[in-house]
């Protein structure tokens, strides 16, 4: 159950949370031509900062691009309207969703004149795979489903209708006992994880999977590469990973906006290195929490502060 209050924002108007609905014959609720964000708000020092929303931004007027879908707020009146959001809603750290969708007007595939509906919600959300997860990580699953192929519909996009994927993936995991899937791509390489992106460690180097293997293009990914080489590793950023690669990894770890980052500490039934977090995982997830609550003051550019 959700576990949100308070207010939400929908095309210019913050309406009660109970009040923010939507006609049934919403196109976007048919065809999942929806794009959204997944963004997180952290309570520091300094006090309530908004991680990277520029970036996710970014990626929310591209995602839009594919669909021909006129977003009619600027990225000010977004950034605005988060602000105020988060302040009305009095929270000091939060998860942020934003979303666009085809709205309702005429119901053929085509959207033709369906407006382009906006909206802003924002509520608390703790560890994602749990706060145990966080520390001991996780038991994932090879997904029998296989990820979209990037020849099929843009998977640099984050399009609602595309996470039945995702659900598929994650619920057939859980159905077996695993916290989360990994999924593979068209080729049978590793792609990511439901709502996350995978690293490799071996032999002190980092590995991810490269762009042009159908993946989300992850804000928390190149934050951790960059976090990484800051640290004087060597990361392969533009690699083809092959599923048995996995098993004979050093460390696995997940990472994403609402996963932050999340060790794996067995594949199917493959333990992964010590089966506990890694050292290299834990060295960049300290640095990861440590940045995102501003224990640090590098990378400020990165926070918009409410
Ligand atoms: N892959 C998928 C499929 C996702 O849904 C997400 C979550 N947005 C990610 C990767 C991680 O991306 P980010 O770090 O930008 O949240």
């Amino acid at each position: 159950e959700m576990e949100g209050s308070g207010t939400i924002w929908m095309n210019g108007e913050f309406v009660d949370w109970d009040d923010a609905q939507i006609h049934v014959l919403t196109h976007g609720l048919h065809y999942g031509t929806g794009i959204f964000e997944g963004v997180r708000a952290y309570d520091t020092d300094e006090g309530t900062a908004i991680f990277r929303w520029e970036e996710h931004l970014d990626r929310f007027f591209a995602s839009a691009k594919p669909y021909d879908m006129d977003i009619d707020f600027t990225r000010e009146e977004l950034t605005e309207a988060t602000l105020e959001l988060l302040d009305r809603n009095d929270l000091e750290s939060a998860y942020i969703r934003p979303l666009a969708y085809y709205g309702y007007d005429s119901l053929g595939v085509s959207p033709k004149d369906c407006p382009t509906d906006v909206a802003l919600a924002a509520w608390p959300w703790g560890a994602y795979l749990g706060e145990d997860a966080l520390e001991n990580g996780i038991e994932v699953m090879v997904s029998s489903w296989r990820k979209h192929a990037s020849s099929q519909v843009p998977t640099n996009a984050k399009t609602t209708g595309l996470y039945v994927n995702s659900l598929l993936a994650g619920e057939e995991a859980r159905r077996n006992g695993y916290a989360e899937a990994i999924v593979l791509n068209k080729e049978g390489n590793v792609a990511e994880g439901p709502g996350e992106n995978i690293f490799l460690v071996r032999d002190g180097e980092i590995f991810t999977p490269g762009l042009s293997e159908s993946i989300l293009d992850g804000i928390t990914r190149n934050t951790v590469i960059e976090l990484a080489e800051e640290r004087g590793y060597e990361v392969h950023d533009n690699v083809s990973i092959s599923r048995g690669e996995l098993n004979t990894a050093d460390e696995l770890f997940f990472t994403g906006s609402a996963a932050e980052v999340t060790p794996i500490r067995q594949v199917d039934n493959v333990t992964i290195g010590e089966g506990t977090r890694g050292p290299v995982t834990e060295e960049l997830q300290t640095a990861f929490f440590d940045l995102v609550e501003r224990k640090t003051d590098d990378h400020d550019e990165w926070f918009t502060y409410v």
